[in-house]
């Protein structure tokens, strides 16, 4: 006689729930027919429990994967946030947002401000509430992803590239303006944004640069206002005017730091 054979229906009941993928209710499978045996639950309640679990265990396992897909540099919430330190940013406007109605309705958000004062953290926190809401975000380096495009388009592989960039329902680009992106780099960007623009998908662009001074960023005042254009059509602005929160402890010049400058 064979092992298969020879198991007990209750091992063979283990074997087909781990065969079925469902290692959780596989597990404590035993614990619960001695629960019904003894009397002490009903098949039903037991199958309900069992179920639960292994539902609860696919869930975090999803959030896992999404979080993972998502490509944050590390994880931030809105909880972390040290709201008295940064006054100039609307507590009630980012709250708002964290709802992520702004998702559903395809509206982007626009962080401006100088570097430390939380426009990464921000978009982080927010990116991160949409993927515990079930949503596919993807956080990009915006001169990584220019990049990544240039390259993409050298290799005859731009459309399958965008496709990529365009399908998640929530972009972030982190850090426009810190390094040049070149004239290919701004055509591609403003592709990028248009298409997103044209499939009502979210961006949400942290940058140190005002709008207004877009043209440098771009190397063209038309590229910059097409950009533009499009991102704050619907668009949360949200301009953090206060100091570097990684110089929070430092005293420059013997004074509160406003110059911080980092
Ligand atoms: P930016 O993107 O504007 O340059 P970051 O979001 O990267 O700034 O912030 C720099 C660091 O300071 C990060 O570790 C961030 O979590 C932290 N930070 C910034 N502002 C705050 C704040 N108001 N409360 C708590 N941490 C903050
Ligand atoms: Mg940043």
């Amino acid at each position: 006689m064979s092992a298969a054979v020879q198991a007990s229906p209750l091992n063979r009941l283990a074997a087909n729930l781990e065969e079925l993928g469902l290692e959780g209710m596989a597990s404590s499978v035993p614990e619960y027919v001695r629960l019904v045996a003894d009397g002490r639950k009903s098949l039903v309640d037991a199958m309900l429990e069992l179920t639960d679990a292994q539902i609860a265990l696919k869930r975090r396992a999803d959030d896992e994967r999404r979080t993972r897909m998502a490509n944050f540099p590390y994880i931030k919430t809105l909880a972390d946030f040290d709201w008295g330190f940064q006054p100039s940013v609307p507590r009630g406007l980012v709250e708002q947002l964290a709802t992520l109605e702004f998702i559903d309705r395809g509206d982007n958000v626009v962080l401006v401000g100088s570097p430390g004062v939380g426009k990464t953290h921000l978009s982080i926190a927010i990116g991160h509430e949409a993927v515990m809401a079930r949503k596919q975000v993807y956080f990009a380096d915006c001169s990584r992803l220019v990049e990544d495009l240039k390259h993409a388009s050298a290799k005859e592989a731009l459309t399958r590239r965008m496709r990529f960039y365009e399908h998640c329902s929530l972009l972030i680009i982190d850090e426009l303006g810190y390094l040049d992106i070149g004239k290919e780099g701004a055509d591609l960007l403003f592709q990028l944004v248009n298409r997103r623009y044209a499939l009502k998908r979210s961006t949400i662009v942290t940058t140190n640069v005002p709008v207004g001074r877009w043209g440098d960023v771009f190397g063209s005042n038309v590229t910059a206002s097409a950009v533009a254009d499009r991102l704050c059509h619907h668009c949360a602005m949200i301009k953090i005017t206060g100091r570097s929160y990684r110089l929070k402890d430092v005293s420059i010049g013997g004074e509160d730091g406003k110059e911080d400058g980092a």
